[in-house]
């Protein structure tokens, strides 16, 4: 699915130095892709410098970030600046979108960098591949499973990669899940039981929205495994389907 804006600068004016770290060509066609998606119309207005944005975020005040800078160069199609905080500064947000609560120009800061790291991730960029790799294991069970996690399965011997410390979220977690009406959330055994055309619908929807072609982009043998295994899951939906009718016919 894409949606572009007339937005989309040709012809950048920002000077870029002697020696870009990538080739201009290649700076213009990072940008470009940032302004072309619908969301950037809505989310950079303009940017006074104010630095409210900053002064109310929270990863500013552990990391050295600051969403002022990232709009600025944004606004200002400052294009090697853009690549640089696409190394490794744009990973820094917490997108809690407290910047946007608060710009006087209605610009979402949190909303540009989740842009910037969408292009970040089409682009095979190392900065977003270093930052999701540990997320593989997470995105693997969501999409083999629908779910990730039950409050029962945080526990010692499920993660014994997570360290000693573990147990102390155990008990609370559970007791705590349990105050949620949502019964099929509060243990492992009804928690990964997932609806089979709830999981194909899901599929369509990652599908629809990229979400698969990106991970194609970052962790190709991620994306073959749970292709294959989407394949097996859609076999076994078709199966369920010719079964109904079979029974309707009888
Ligand atoms: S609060 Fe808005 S106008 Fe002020 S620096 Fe941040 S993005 Fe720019
Ligand atoms: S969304 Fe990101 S940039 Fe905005 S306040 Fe939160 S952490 Fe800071």
């Amino acid at each position: 699915m894409t949606h572009t804006t007339t937005r989309v600068s040709h012809g950048i004016g920002d000077p870029v130095s002697d020696a870009p770290p990538v080739p201009r060509a290649k700076l213009e066609e990072i940008f470009q892709d940032i302004q072309a998606d619908l969301r950037y119309d809505h989310e950079l207005n303009g940017c006074l410098n104010c630095g409210i944005c900053t002064a109310t975020c929270p990863a500013a005040h552990y990391y050295d970030f600051s969403p002022r800078e990232i709009v600025q160069l944004l606004w200002t199609e400052n294009l090697e600046g853009i690549y640089d905080v696409m190394q490794e500064k744009i990973w820094a947000c917490a997108q809690c979108y407290t910047c946007a609560a608060r710009c006087p120009f209605g610009n979402s800061p949190g909303g540009l960098i989740m842009l910037m790291r969408e292009t970040a991730i089409k682009h095979n960029m190392e900065s977003a591949r270093n930052v999701l790799r540990p997320f593989s294991r997470v995105m693997l069970k969501l999409i083999s499973t629908g779910n990730q996690l039950a409050p029962d399965m945080i526990t010692r011997d499920h993660f014994p990669d997570w360290g000693p410390n573990v147990s102390k979220i155990d008990a609370p977690l559970k007791v705590l899940r349990q105050a949620i009406p949502v019964p099929t959330l509060n243990t492992t055994a009804t928690a990964w039981e997932v609806n089979l055309k709830t999981s194909i619908e899901l599929y369509t929807i990652w599908e629809e929205t990229g979400v698969l072609k990106q991970l194609e982009t970052i962790d190709e043998n991620l994306f073959d495994v749970i292709t294959d295994f989407m394949d097996e899951k859609r076999e076994d939906w078709k199966d369920w389907l010719a079964d109904q009718e079979d029974e309707n016919d009888d």
